[in-house]
């Protein structure tokens, strides 16, 4: 005698580790297994027979009763992804808090179902499973990528950003004011006697006089400027949509925020100025390379020129500031 594997369907289905429900056109639920029992703490008995959205007021009803819908007009399977919408039903996950997530993450099948009689679609099944691991994994997947994405930018001492990055912005922003020209200047700049520094006050004390120095510049400057540490006590800062004069009276501010006031090394107060080269693209220059090598030029005349001064390029010493 042969079995009829229609009779362990039910069984099956009801074991099932993966939320299955039925809803009819009216979206009454006929059938509601033991994993969405267990889950939604309503029993098959509290649910059947009801509406959907009568037995559970907070889902997301606009937006759910539409895709049922579709799935009966068009008479194809839809799904949805935790990505697009992390749960259906806010059942609890049971995974360490630490993993970010509210709820059980879920994706979810909607199957349209044909009455084999009337040959019509008259039924939904919606089967939704538990994706919770592969969300937390990705979102700490993802989280690590961005800080790492941050990190290769960054400068491990001052936490601004490092030369790599410098370089790469200083392309494109070269680039930009090719296609569009508009105003964009560069200032170059190196703290002087830094030797001295260090050999006064250690390497401990040279490194807290660069991180000092970082933040007060970051604090001086626009949310688009673009401020990193070039290399040893050396930085740059790219400001697009900045003309000479705005830029030369944003340097005597850094100058001068920088000379104000002595780095504290614990209790030690270590005086700091620096010399800045300032330079404006204005055509002249065939790549970037060029440009900052300008810049450089202009830091150069402004150490040679007696240090604790902004120096623009091209300009003879009437365009140095008085230390
Ligand atoms: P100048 O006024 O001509 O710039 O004199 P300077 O002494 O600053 O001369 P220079 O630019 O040649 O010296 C830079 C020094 O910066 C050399 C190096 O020991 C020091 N330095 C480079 N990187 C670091 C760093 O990460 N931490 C510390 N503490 N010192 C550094
Ligand atoms: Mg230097
Ligand atoms: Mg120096």
């Amino acid at each position: 005698m042969t079995t009829d594997p229609q009779h362990f369907l039910p069984a099956i289905v009801d074991n099932f580790e993966a939320g299955i429900f039925v809803l009819d056109k009216n979206m009454q639920v006929v059938l509601w297994n033991n994993y969405m029992a267990s889950r939604s703490g309503k029993s098959a008995p509290e649910v059947l027979g009801k509406n959907l959205f009568d037995a559970f007021p907070d889902l997301p009803k606009i937006w759910l009763e539409k895709k049922l819908r579709s799935v009966l007009v068009l008479k194809n399977f839809a799904f949805t992804s935790w990505e697009q919408r992390p749960w259906l039903f806010p059942f609890s996950h049971n995974r360490p808090i630490t993993g970010g997530v509210d709820y059980m993450q879920q994706n979810c099948v909607f199957m349209p179902l044909k009455n084999t009689d009337t040959n019509e679609i008259e039924h939904i099944c919606v089967t939704l499973f538990d994706v919770t691991d592969v969300a937390i994994y990705q979102r700490q997947l993802t989280e690590a990528l961005e800080k790492l994405e941050i990190s290769s930018i960054t400068d491990g001492l001052t936490q601004v950003y490092n030369r790599r990055y410098l370089q790469q912005r200083l392309a494109s922003e070269f680039a930009r004011v090719q296609r569009s020209p508009q105003p964009l200047t560069m200032l170059m700049f190196d703290l002087d006697h830094f030797k001295k520094i260090n050999d006064t006050y250690g390497h401990v004390g040279g490194d807290e006089v660069l991180k000092t120095v970082a933040s007060r510049v970051k604090s001086l400057i626009r949310a688009h400027d673009v401020f990193g540490r070039y290399g040893g006590e050396e930085f740059t800062l790219i400001l697009p949509d900045t003309d000479q004069a705005g830029a030369m009276t944003l340097a005597e501010r850094i100058r001068l925020a920088i000379q104000a006031e002595p780095v504290m090394f614990g209790e030690t107060p270590i005086k700091v100025s620096t010399s800045i080269g300032l330079c404006s693209v204005n055509g002249q220059f065939n790549n970037h390379e060029a440009w900052l090598q300008a810049a450089d030029e202009a830091l150069y005349e402004a150490k040679h020129n007696g240090r604790n001064q902004v120096r623009v390029y091209g300009l003879p010493s009437s365009g140095a500031a008085a230390p």
